[in-house]
């Protein structure tokens, strides 16, 4: 019997022993798969809101990547110490750049900046406002720094109907981008845009929710004394958020452009002819009441005239702007400055500036800093009172 018992009470310990291993491993399988679905979310959760986010080796520098929903406008330095335009905007995959100044060498600068960004070698939109130099010269290019259109494969180019300049610059233009129109691109007028004529379009769809939009220029189709006045100008439209461009427009430019467009408040101006006292006039300041003025400019150059506070930007502008906002950014600063030679060496001011939207919220960020102008030390000195 008490073997008999023995043996039952054995039999039983080890159909306990046998239940609790099986329980055990029950649980090990799910503390395993608990571990599993928690890694898994995990690594998600890294995925969507930080590595995509920053892009791949966001820590070293690399600025975030744009994803859906938001765009970024970037206002670029150009390499050297002249006043110059070059802004890439960028929606999703498509890239629109516009003007390529300040002087042919600005090219290598541009492309080392835009690489960061356009990573297909495409160019969705090529905008050329005007054909001064400033505007021009890393378009048109030389044997020492090829032309940005040698550069990327631009797909549709846009620019001024008019023109009185008979520079080598501008040749150097004309030849580069119809060698890009012979390659495939194609190349219209923003007044064919405008007037939507030979297969052109008024209105680009650059991503889901973003628009590209070419205004009217009364001197799209009128000569004017002033090459500026031929700008190109043209409005982002991301939700209800519009962003104004008008290259080096003049007063009399901005004046008809008003008279001749329903233009809406803008929550961006690129400010108009880098900050000259002849630009970004009340007249349209009032229309756009703009939040965010981006100034492509090497602040108090000497580069156009040895008046302090008419040096760009100028006070009288800046004075304007100031009763919308405070949110002013100025791509470089000019050192040494000797306005009775004329001479000076160039910084950064907030370098390249880049500004993230979503249409609502807006990050700005330049490469050197982020602070706006009015804040800066510079703005104290020469521009304040
Ligand atoms: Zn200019």
């Amino acid at each position: 019997m008490a073997g008999k018992k023995k043996k039952r009470s054995s039999a039983k310990s080890g159909g306990r022993r046998a239940k609790t291993a099986r329980r055990n491993s029950k649980l090990l399988t799910s503390l395993l798969a608990a571990f599993l679905v928690l890694a898994i979310l995990a690594g998600l959760s890294y995925y969507f809101f930080i590595y995509r986010k920053r892009g791949p080796g966001g820590e070293s520098g690399t600025p975030p990547a744009v994803f859906t929903g938001e765009i970024s406008l970037h206002f670029l330095e150009l390499g050297n110490k002249y006043a110059g335009d070059c802004i890439l905007i960028k929606a999703g995959d498509t890239e629109v750049l516009i003007d390529g100044g300040s002087r042919e060498q600005s090219a290598d600068a541009i492309e080392r900046y835009v690489n960061r960004f356009c990573t297909d070698g495409i160019l969705e939109y090529v905008i050329v406002t005007h054909a001064d130099q400033d505007h021009i010269a890393a378009f048109a290019g030389n044997k020492t720094y090829p032309s940005l259109f040698e550069r990327y494969e631009c797909r549709t180019i846009v620019d001024f109907p008019l023109t009185d300049k008979n520079t080598q610059t501008y040749a150097h233009y004309c030849a580069s981008r119809d060698a890009e129109v012979k390659a495939g691109a194609v190349h219209y007028t923003a007044l064919q845009c405008y007037r939507e004529t030979g297969g052109a379009k008024r209105s680009y769809a650059l991503a889901e929710g973003v628009t590209l939009e070419f205004l009217y220029n009364y001197y799209y189709e009128h000569r004017s004394s002033d090459e500026n006045n031929y700008s190109v100008c043209f409005l982002i439209t991301q939700g209800t958020s519009r962003y104004l461009f008008t290259g080096d427009l003049e007063k009399d430019g901005e004046k008809r452009l008003v008279e001749g467009n329903d233009l809406p408040r803008c929550k961006l101006f690129k400010a108009g002819h880098h900050g000259s006292n002849t630009s970004s006039t009340e007249e349209l300041l009032s229309v756009i009441r703009p939040e965010y003025v981006c100034i492509c400019c090497c602040a108090g150059s000497p580069e156009y005239t040895g008046i302090a506070e008419n040096t760009f930007p100028t006070k009288g502008m800046l004075d304007r702007v100031l009763h919308y906002t405070r949110q002013i950014f100025v791509t470089s600063l000019a050192t040494d400055v000797d306005l009775e030679k004329r001479e000076w060496n160039y910084t950064s001011m907030n370098g390249d500036i880049m500004i993230v939207t979503d249409g609502v919220n807006f990050t700005v960020q330049g490469s050197k800093n982020s602070v706006p102008l009015p804040d800066t030390d510079w703005y104290a000195a020469n521009r304040a009172g």
